[in-house]
């Protein structure tokens, strides 16, 4: 299973072409469904299905997406069995919200069934449906973007890399615990991914996420936080890599 994230400061199906280049280096990883999300000023799109990533770009014309922020995701599944629509990326119910996720979420059917009673209505049998779910419950609370992001992950148990891209943002919000996170920074595009091979043919200066932290990427920035909040100094963090 695999993870991978990129944003770019100009709007283009170029970034569609990338996505899948950088799926196709996560192929090794093991998947049995593939997905990819694309986010514009106006649409946020989603588009996905079970098989290999050459079939899934192929039937659902992943190439002709455009926008400035895009998800891809293999899945691996855990949670409900490898089908059309437990694969990622999954949306909230006012499909203003796409999360990837690669990982387990233990408390799950709590926050599924408490979603439930308040109303969400859920579209998979994947743990990670909740998360989105969370992120709109608490912007409908009146909380930012960021904060909304942070609360939903502070309320889930389990391990995960987790990506998610909010319309009318100009960032990808990620997470991470026991899944493996690592941002790739280009010239004007900054790829976030399971492994550095992903986008290794665009950049080499890379950050590792360290367990606990948080926060997002825009296309030539990066915020992070440590698990008690505190903003990480990430230009220490920085890494050429030379292999
Ligand atoms: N637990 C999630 C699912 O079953 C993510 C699996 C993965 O890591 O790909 O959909």
């Amino acid at each position: 299973c695999g993870i991978i994230g990129i944003i770019s400061t100009r709007e283009s199906k170029r970034l569609a072409e990338l996505v899948v280049s950088c799926l196709n280096r996560l192929e090794y990883r093991g998947y049995d469904s593939v997905g990819v999300a694309s986010l514009s000023d106006t649409v946020l799109e989603v588009r996905k299905a079970k098989g290999t990533v050459e079939e899934v770009i192929k039937k659902k014309n992943i190439k002709e997406m455009s926008g400035y922020a895009f998800l891809g995701h293999t899945r691996w599944a855990t949670h409900g069995p490898p089908t059309d629509y437990n694969a990622h990326p999954h949306t909230d119910c006012g499909n203003s919200i796409a999360v990837i996720h690669n990982g387990t979420i233990r408390n799950f059917k709590e926050l599924k069934d408490e979603l439930q009673t308040l109303g969400h209505k859920f579209k998979s049998e994947t743990d990670t449906e909740v998360i989105p779910h969370l992120i709109e419950e608490y912007m409908k609370r009146g909380m930012e973007s960021f904060q909304a992001f942070k609360s939903a992950i502070r309320t889930i148990q389990g391990s995960y890399a987790v990506l998610a891209i909010i319309k009318g943002e100009r960032r990808i919000f990620f997470a991470k615990r026991d899944n493996p996170l690592v941002i790739g920074l280009g010239d004007d595009k900054t790829f976030i991914a399971s492994d550095i091979p992903s986008f290794l043919p665009y950049t080499r200066k890379v950050i590792v996420i360290a367990d606990g932290e948080i926060g997002y990427v825009t296309p030539n920035n990066v915020y992070i936080e440590d698990e008690n909040g505190n903003p990480v100094d990430v230009i220490s963090r920085i890494k050429i890599i030379d292999w």
